[in-house]
């Protein structure tokens, strides 16, 4: 485990190393004392035995002075009472031992006692030895006793220390006393001075962790909050009056400011400008979170993708500044028609360029999320007042359900957008659930448009060409080019198929540029009988070309390049294509007309605009859809209708082509009608270029 250097362990071991310290330089203080003590004690011993040895030396000398002049006349008459008397006296002085008296030949005279047992007797030494003498504790002494100037004896004192040396131990153990109190008052007083330090550190720890460390901890808790984003722990602080008060004030003023600059980008960030509404991130975000709380509590949650079908083409005719005011109403209308269905909406995105999103939980999300799409596309469909004019547009709505349809927001969003496609490929202003077929169609579609990119290239898109008969006489006067795909792996892919996904992906104008300059250098070849004009082509323009707006230029130099009559030219346009921007078609149709292209309506009485559009529109001639030839000999209204096209075609002198003639019934009753052109498999199914060509020839 690694130990944290913390500002308190810093502390504490600053105070133990102070309190430490202290505690040794007063310890050693007081040792020292003692020595110096014990050392006064000890000479202080001696210099007291000195002393009184000294005193008792110089007692002892005045004493033995004293008699020795005392016992001069009774000694010089052996006067023994008189000498015993003195002798006595001064024995029976403190501290003596001993006293004799001793003549000169050195024979004791008197030694105090009354029948003075050793009279007589020599006294070795006397007079021979030193006058002062120490043998031990006991002092002798000796004095010459002199008459005159003649020596006539020796006075001998023996003086005992017992008594100095009693006197001397019990000064000794005064002193001793004394510094034993010593010592103890100084031992009380460092142990106060290291309490009273040691309380003042533990005081100033306290207050150290209270008033510094505290705050710091405080603080740095603060710090991590306000990094997390818990910005209210910092204005919690206590605020003090010192200075880290002033460091708690700035750090609050400095949380405060992040909180706002955070506050700045994360709207900035998810928000979409234009709109106010959230943004992609701002969707993802709140669509995983919703996601994690539900997965843990089992709710449900619908999001609807919204998709408006014309903005490409209101961008492109009328301006991005329009578009962008579209959007702007589309956005309100969509916020209108949620708060209208009192949905507990949590996200309203702008996903994308025209994409919208919905997000809100709930139960029965399905059929409310339904009712909230039918609501939505209605207020979408209502006319917007733009500029001068009134725009209606459309959108398309795909819906996807958590938890049934997936499990995550990716997967969410992906399962939306495509139940939008699929909204989308059912007509303008459809609503789609996501399902799982879905899935798989949508996939196989996402594959399909993947490898169309480059299929001209790679030689798999080729040419067939349908014969266009006029069926007064049968012969064949045209060809309609029609666009084939031969996918490597999935063989012939339908056109109905791929055709639909080039012109969502736009790869479809790339295609189509390369079918008109194909077909119309295939066309050229054709022969022509003598005198006349020469088979026509008819080629298929999708409206994403006419759209373009380059129409005639593309056309007029494919024209160029081919050599080919434009009058042996015919354009095949739908009527959705022209319903999109009649007047640009008008203006392309007018411009491709003076030319001498022949610009026809095809899969005519499927749209809806009926025959009114002939009227304002400038077309050379429709094409019945093969709905109507299909029925004609069992539906009267689609006999009438067929009929009454005819007619209505012929007072406007335009031509009619009926397409998809099966049989001989169908092809008898056109002709029977007066329908002057016919196509279908029971004249002549499409057939490769080379193979059409011989029907010219
Ligand atoms: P469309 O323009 O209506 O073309 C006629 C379609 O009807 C062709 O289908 C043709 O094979 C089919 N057909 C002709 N006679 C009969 C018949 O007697 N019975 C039946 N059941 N069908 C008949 P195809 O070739 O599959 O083309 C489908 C659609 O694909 C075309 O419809 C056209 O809208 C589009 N398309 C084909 N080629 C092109 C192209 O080069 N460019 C564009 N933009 N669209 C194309
Ligand atoms: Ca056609
Ligand atoms: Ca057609």
């Amino acid at each position: 485990m690694k130990i944290r250097w913390t500002l308190r362990a810093q502390m504490l071991v600053w105070v133990g190393l102070c309190v430490g310290t202290i505690a040794l330089v007063f310890a050693g203080l007081i040792w020292r004392e003692q020595r110096s003590f014990s050392a006064m004690r000890e000479g202080g011993d001696a210099l007291v035995l000195e002393l009184l040895r000294d005193g008792l030396r110089q007692r002892g000398d005045s004493l033995a002075a004293q008699l020795a002049a005392a016992v001069a006349n009774p000694l010089y008459f052996l006067d023994l009472d008189r000498i015993g008397e003195y002798v006595r006296s001064t024995g029976q002085q403190a501290d003596v031992v001993y006293v004799r008296v001793v003549d000169a030949a050195g024979r004791i005279v008197h030694d105090g006692s009354r029948d003075i047992a050793r009279f007589g007797e020599t006294e070795a030494g006397a007079g021979r030895q030193p006058p002062v003498r120490w043998e031990g504790d006991l002092l002798h002494l000796e004095a010459p006793v002199t008459l005159g100037e003649q020596r006539i004896g020796t006075v001998q004192l023996g003086l005992s220390m017992a008594q100095g040396r009693v006197t001397a131990q019990a000064w000794s153990r005064s002193v001793e006393q004394g510094l034993a109190s010593t010592r103890a008052a100084h031992v009380q007083w460092l142990l106060g001075g290291l309490a009273c330090l040691f309380g003042f550190g533990l005081v100033g720890l306290y207050s150290l962790r209270k008033r510094v460390l505290k705050p710091i901890r405080l603080l740095a808790e603060a710090a991590g909050a306000v990094e997390a984003g818990r910005y209210a722990e910092a204005r919690a602080l206590p605020v003090r009056d010192d200075e880290i008060g002033d460091l708690t004030r700035v750090f609050v003023r400095m949380a405060d400011s992040v909180e706002r600059h955070e506050r700045d980008i994360r709207r900035i960030a998810y928000t979409d400008p234009l709109t106010g509404l959230g943004n992609r991130l701002a969707l993802s975000e709140s669509l995983e979170s919703r996601l994690l709380t539900l997965q843990a509590s089992s709710g449900e949650l619908a999001l609807l993708f919204i998709d408006l079908d014309d903005i490409k083409r209101v961008n492109d005719t009328l301006g991005h500044h329009v578009g962008d005011e579209l959007l702007v109403e589309v956005a309100a209308r969509i916020r209108e028609a949620c708060a209208a269905e009192d949905l507990d909406v949590v996200e309203l995105a702008r996903f994308g360029g025209d994409e919208f999103v919905v997000l809100f939980p709930g139960a029965d999300v399905r059929r409310r999320a339904e009712a909230l799409a039918r609501r939505i596309l209605a207020a979408i469909a209502r006319p917007l007042p733009l500029g001068e004019r009134d725009l209606v547009v459309s959108g398309s709505i795909g819906i996807t359900v958590f938890p049934e349809d997936a499990a995550s927001a990716a997967q969410m969003v992906k399962n939306a957008d495509m139940a939008m496609y699929q909204a989308k490929a059912a007509g303008k202003g459809c609503v789609r659930f996501y399902s799982r077929a879905l899935d798989e169609a949508v996939e196989r579609r996402v594959r399909l448009e993947h490898d169309l990119r480059g299929a001209w290239e790679r030689g798999e898109m080729s040419l067939a060409f349908q014969p266009v008969f006029d069926l007064t006489d049968g012969r064949a006067v045209g060809a309609e080019a029609l666009l084939r795909w031969s996918h490597p792996h999935l063989g012939l892919v339908p056109p109905s198929v791929f055709i639909g996904i080039a012109e969502e992906s736009g790869q479809v104008e790339e295609l189509g540029r390369r079918v008109l300059e194909e077909a119309m250098r295939a066309a050229a070849g054709w022969a022509a009988p003598a005198g006349g004009r020469g088979p026509f082509v008819a080629i298929n323009i999708s409206p994403r070309q006419l759209a373009r707006g380059d129409l005639p230029e593309t056309v007029e130099a494919a024209l160029a390049r081919s050599g080919l009559d434009p009058r042996r030219l015919h354009l095949e346009l739908t009527e959705t294509a022209i319903l999109r921007d009649e007047a640009q078609a008008t203006a392309a149709f007018t411009r491709l007309r003076a030319a001498g292209v022949g610009v026809w309506l095809d899969d005519f009485g499927t749209g809806f605009s009926g025959l009114s559009h002939l009227r304002r529109v400038p077309v050379d001639g429709v094409k019945i859809d093969r709905s109507f030839v299909t029925d004609l000999l069992r539906d009267p209204n689609d006999l009438a209708l067929t009929t009454g096209v005819i007619a209505m075609a012929h007072s406007l002198g335009v031509t009619v082509v009926a397409e998809g003639i099966e049989n001989e019934g169908q092809h008898g009753l056109l002709r029977e009608r007066g329908c002057p052109l016919g196509q279908g498999f029971y004249l002549g199914k499409p057939m490769p270029g080379e193979e059409v060509a011989r029907l010219f020839g």
